[in-house]
């Protein structure tokens, strides 16, 4: 498991290899990664019309379902953007999806924008009347578009090839002293090395070549670091691996994960709901502490001078 591989430029330790791609803990990158790193071209292809079709076909529907659940995230989400920047401003969201983020940051304030490589879901998000550009964010999207006060990028970092190239693209598209939020699966957590190294779980994390990286917030921080971001906010979501600790082994049962699903939503809207917001975020901090969080939010800020 020590053994060290390299492609290209890229070397670090293996730490999980399945089928032709190894996760290699990049010391170049310095964050957890596959190589080969897959080309451009065929991801541009997989996301078109294969990742809200074929490989999520409910997910439409299941957010649909989680509506209320999902508008007091993207809620939380906002009201901690508008906390730091005093306000609200433009937004850009980049992968928007189905365009619920969009929809409430507009019912907020907010002056929105997405850009969504899926097709289907970008012809949804303009059926609800939001500016929603079908399109990959590259050099040449990136030129076209104005300055932003937000950047946010939710589950978008871990599928691309090369995330500085990106985070470098949103630095471009950021007014100075803008903020950018980024939302990412933290992998590699200790419940997770827990489950596939003492107890045979196999490490159901690892999915190439849909995740290319793996970030955990000390990783995804000094990447930000490096690209010119100042982290002012960090967060982390409830880690649904509990539930496998708890013997409730949702991997390869669909119906389970949401029933797990539906009793972590209950959690977070019976706490919400009763006015204490503030106790739920205390305790998925202890949670944050601890490495522990399926996912992980953190929010920086464009440093004003650049090199
Ligand atoms: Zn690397």
């Amino acid at each position: 498991m020590s053994d060290k591989k390299s492609w290209k430029e890229h070397e670090g330790t293996v730490l999980h290899s399945v089928e032709d791609f190894d996760v290699i803990d990049c010391e170049l990158c310095g964050f957890k990664h596959i190589i080969p790193i897959p080309d451009e071209d065929e991801l541009r292809e997989i996301y078109k019309h294969d990742y809200h079709v074929k490989d999520k076909p409910l997910m439409l529907e299941h957010q649909l379902e989680d509506r209320e659940w999902l508008d007091s995230i993207n809620d939380a989400r906002l009201a901690t953007l508008e906390k730091i920047s005093n306000g609200t401003g433009s937004f850009l969201d980049i992968g928007s999806g189905n365009g619920f983020l969009l929809g409430q940051a507009k019912k907020r304030g907010w002056t929105v924008k997405g850009i969504e490589p899926s097709d289907k879901a970008a012809q949804y998000s303009c059926s609800q009347g939001l500016d929603v550009e079908c399109a990959v964010f590259d050099q040449e999207c990136a030129d076209r578009l104005d300055q932003f006060d937000v950047v946010h990028l939710g589950d978008v970092l871990e599928h691309v090839p090369y995330p500085r190239a990106i985070l470098n693209l949103c630095n471009q598209v950021l007014r100075p002293g803008g903020l950018i939020a980024i939302g990412v699966p933290n992998e590699y957590t200790p419940v997770q090395k827990i489950l596939s190294e003492d107890m045979s779980t196999r490490p159901w994390w690892v999915n190439p070549p849909h995740h290319i990286n793996y970030f955990d917030k000390n990783s995804l921080e000094g990447l930000l670091s490096r690209c010119g971001f100042t982290t002012c906010h960090s967060e982390v979501s409830f880690p649904m691996e509990l539930f496998l600790l708890m013997g409730k082994n949702y991997l390869d049962d669909p119906k389970l994960g949401r029933e797990c699903h539906a009793m972590r939503k209950q959690l977070e809207l019976n706490l919400t709901k009763s006015g204490n917001r503030d106790f739920l975020d205390k305790i998925y901090g202890c949670f944050a502490e601890a490495g522990m969080g399926r996912t992980v939010l953190v929010i920086a800020q464009k440093n004003t001078e650049q090199e």
